[in-house]
């Protein structure tokens, strides 16, 4: 049987920015043609869309690296290189996507819009660019910048208005059957819901709400996961809840004990949560004595808390419900929106970290990423970007850990993909 997944963690990295190029113009019976290379193109983003047709995050088990397409190099006679293609990550609608070590929300697919989560880097200039009248025959290009790259976890936070929630086998599924289109397993056993299930509940012309169904409460609890509390995650964006009982007792429990056993859960779950509005639906109406059904309604009812019994397989009480809960819907907030709140790192100059290993008798691997943007985006043979790098070198200490480690003269330094000789 397979499982419900709903959370997943992944890598996504977006393009690097293809390379500027070096190159001159050339024609028949001109000696030396000026500077025309053409820019690198843009890295492709990695981009997150809402799928209505996806429940799960089950993909995602199988393929954990999203890597969207480096932008093409520049060319020769200015030709620019092609900007890479976005690459598209379809979700369920209300994937919150976020930072993995952090847990900060970067995004909440959960409208329409396609979100850029990860950014491709710039594609670098060509050299073109770099003649001045002084520096007729620029020699270099600049590199394209590296895309953005992340460790994300993706968790699922239905999009619905309402969440059936109960004991499993009390007629959740049942219910949201005989209320909307939505068609999910119903049986008499227990585990059957396995992914949510969505339904759309018309209330009249334009009046519509959406309800979900999902894997039940202590459903999980064979499996060893407790009972089962990650469903709740479910229903945390529901803005009202209704609890679902099974009033006949027939598989030889308590309403009473079951209704506070599921408040117990979404207590565990989050203080919100607990405090969430609900509608108590007392199910099976049709094969419960008649006092059962009333000691359950004074016991709900004395909590202060709206009572509805109903049988789902009967359809007995269920023309009032979708006008009992659209009226109620009227006076709650709309569906929680998840805001961002993860920002990138500023460059913090206390947070430079680096590393340095003598690799051979004269060579010398810096390890510090922060540094190989810098060179990524700067000139080398451009005066001030050589004294900048170098500032930043004397700064962080990396020069100091070099001379500690005993560099030389003409020594190789190797930052990422540069290499330079150490010179005093
Ligand atoms: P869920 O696990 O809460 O989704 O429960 P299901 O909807 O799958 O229903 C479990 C069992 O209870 C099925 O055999 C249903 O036919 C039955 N059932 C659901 N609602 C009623 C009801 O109102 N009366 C009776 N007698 N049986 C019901
Ligand atoms: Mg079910």
């Amino acid at each position: 049987m397979s499982m419900f997944v709903d959370v997943a963690k992944i890598k996504i990295k977006a393009g690097k920015g293809g390379d500027g190029a070096v190159s001159f113009h050339r024609e028949k019976f001109v000696a030396a043609g000026g500077p025309d290379g053409g820019d690198g193109g843009k890295g492709g983003n990695v981009v997150f869309v809402a799928d209505d047709n996806l429940s799960t995050l089950m993909d995602f088990r199988y393929q954990r690296k999203y890597i969207a397409k480096p932008g093409e190099n520049g060319g020769g006679k200015k030709c620019s290189g092609k900007n890479a293609p976005d690459l598209v990550i379809r979700v369920p609608r209300g994937t919150l996507v976020k930072e993995a070590e952090s847990g900060l929300v970067m995004a909440d697919i959960s409208g329409d819009e396609p979100v850029v989560v990860a950014k491709g880097g710039r594609g670098g200039w060509g050299n073109v660019h770099f003649a001045t009248p002084t520096r007729q025959i620029p020699r270099f290009a600049k590199p394209g910048l590296p895309g953005e790259e992340f460790d994300i976890r993706l968790e699922l936070k239905l999009i619905a208005d309402v969440g059936l929630i109960g004991f499993p086998n009390v007629g959740k599924s049942t219910l949201i059957s005989v209320i909307s289109a939505a068609k999910p397993k119903i049986a008499n056993y227990h585990f059957t819901t396995l992914s949510p299930v969505l339904g759309v509940v018309s209330v009249g012309p334009e009046q519509s709400f959406v309800a979900a169904d999902i894997p039940g409460l202590i459903e999980g609890a064979s499996e060893g996961v407790g009972l089962g509390h990650d469903f709740l995650r479910h229903v945390e964006r529901c803005r009202l809840l209704l609890h679902v009982v099974d009033v006949s007792g027939c598989e030889g429990r308590d309403p009473v004990d079951d209704f506070e056993k599921i408040n117990a859960e979404l207590a565990g779950f989050s203080e919100e949560l607990s405090q969430r509005p609900q509608i108590v639906l007392g199910n099976k109406c049709d094969i419960a004595a008649p006092e059962q059904v009333e000691s359950f309604r004074s016991y709900i009812e004395e909590q202060g808390l709206v009572f509805l019994p109903i049988s789902a397989a009967t359809r007995q009480g269920l023309k009032e419900l979708p006008g009992l809960v659209w009226q109620r819907l009227q006076d709650l907030p709309p569906i929680q929106v998840y805001e961002k709140e993860y920002v990138p790192k500023a460059q913090d100059p206390n947070e430079r970290r680096f590393t340095v290993e003598k690799v051979d008798e004269h060579e010398y691997v810096v390890d510090a990423p922060w540094l190989e943007r810098i060179l990524a985006g700067s000139d080398m043979d451009d005066y001030e970007s050589l004294q900048y790098f170098q500032r930043q070198l004397a700064d962080s200490g990396v020069l100091a850990e070099l001379i500690a480690q005993g560099v030389e003269e003409d020594d190789s330094i190797i930052i990422g993909e540069y290499e330079f000789d150490y010179v005093f």
